[in-house]
């Protein structure tokens, strides 16, 4: 039997005793999609509809994105079970962190993963990745996978090539970057981490940003949208993946999460306990305002 087949059956049979023994609400999963080699995402809330779900190479959505987008949808007196892959945990971790959601709250069915596909090959994330195996867990789907050296060692190299160009250089690289942008927003909605009930881009009263596709306008979007996720990004590449326009969004938020490691050492998603360190402060600290 191959690993896709062995792994879609225990994950059919997992959410479906989950939903007869009423241990969850709904399990957020993966089905078939439409066309081949294309999967969507299924919120089973009975045990029949646990028969759709599969696990496979196309399952690159995060789907930790449903735990912000669509919480409220799904909240109830039980929890909520999701099929995430290692690299989609982080996402949980970064939402305890920040107070979106509760542990006790979330069954995280945790997905072995030997990598996943973006257009003909393997997705960057996955040649950089150095986590197979889920941690923080409630249940494994999948055999244990031998973490071995990974294909990329530096995922920061393309970080640091843009910081080793010129001011003008880098000014430049990004202007004609950001003026592709037809402000669809769908790296927005694809991203776990993006949960402000109103974006700042949607509020017309006062209207702080230009909504049109213009260079103005689109300076300011993508240099709030990186702010905003400073030191939060986790890392799944999903704004990457779904901006049809091709701009390397993950590499100004991987250019924040580096900055703020080296300020702060902190890591987003990696550690449940750690504070996010902009959302603190220490009285000792250098800057009279933050007293
Ligand atoms: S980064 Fe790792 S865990 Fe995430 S999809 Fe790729 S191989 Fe799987
Ligand atoms: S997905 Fe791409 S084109 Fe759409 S708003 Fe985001 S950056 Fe712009
Ligand atoms: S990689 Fe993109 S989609 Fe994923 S958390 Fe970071 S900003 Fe959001």
């Amino acid at each position: 039997m191959s690993n896709d087949i062995k792994q879609s059956s225990e994950a059919k049979k997992l959410a479906r005793e989950l939903l007869e023994q009423g241990k969850v609400s709904a399990v957020i999963g993966y089905a078939e999609g439409t066309l081949k080699g294309r999967v969507q995402t299924l919120i089973a809330r009975n045990p029949l509809d646990a028969e759709k779900f599969i696990f496979n190479e196309y399952c690159v959505n995060n789907l930790a994105v449903y735990l912000t987008k669509s919480y409220r949808l799904l909240k109830s007196d039980k929890p909520v079970a999701v099929f995430l892959k290692p690299c989609d945990i982080r996402t949980v971790t970064a939402l305890i962190q920040e107070h979106q959601i509760k542990r006790e709250d979330i069954f995280i069915i945790g997905m072995s993963c030997q990598g996943v596909r973006n257009g003909n090959g393997l997705s960057g994330k996955c040649r950089a990745c150095r986590m197979h195996n889920p941690q923080y867990s409630d249940a494994v789907i999948g055999e244990a996978i031998e973490e071995k050296e990974p294909e990329v060692t530096d995922p920061f190299a393309r970080v640091k090539e843009i910081e080793n160009m010129s001011t003008q250089e880098r000014w430049q690289f990004w202007t004609k970057e950001f003026d592709k942008c037809i402000r669809c927003y769908a790296c927005r909605q694809a991203c776990p981490l993006c949960y402000c009930e109103q974006c700042i881009v949607d509020k017309t009263q006062p209207r702080w940003i230009e909504s049109s596709a213009h260079p103005v306008g689109n300076m300011a979007w993508h240099l709030i949208r990186a702010f905003h996720l400073a030191g939060r990004c986790i890392g799944c590449g999903e704004c990457d993946r779904v901006c049809h326009q091709n701009i390397p969004l993950s590499l100004l938020n991987m250019k924040m999460s580096k900055e703020i490691f080296d300020l702060y050492g902190y890591r987003s998603g990696v550690d449940p306990e750690a504070k996010p360190p902009l959302t603190e402060f220490k009285m000792e600290d250098n800057e009279e305002f933050i007293r």
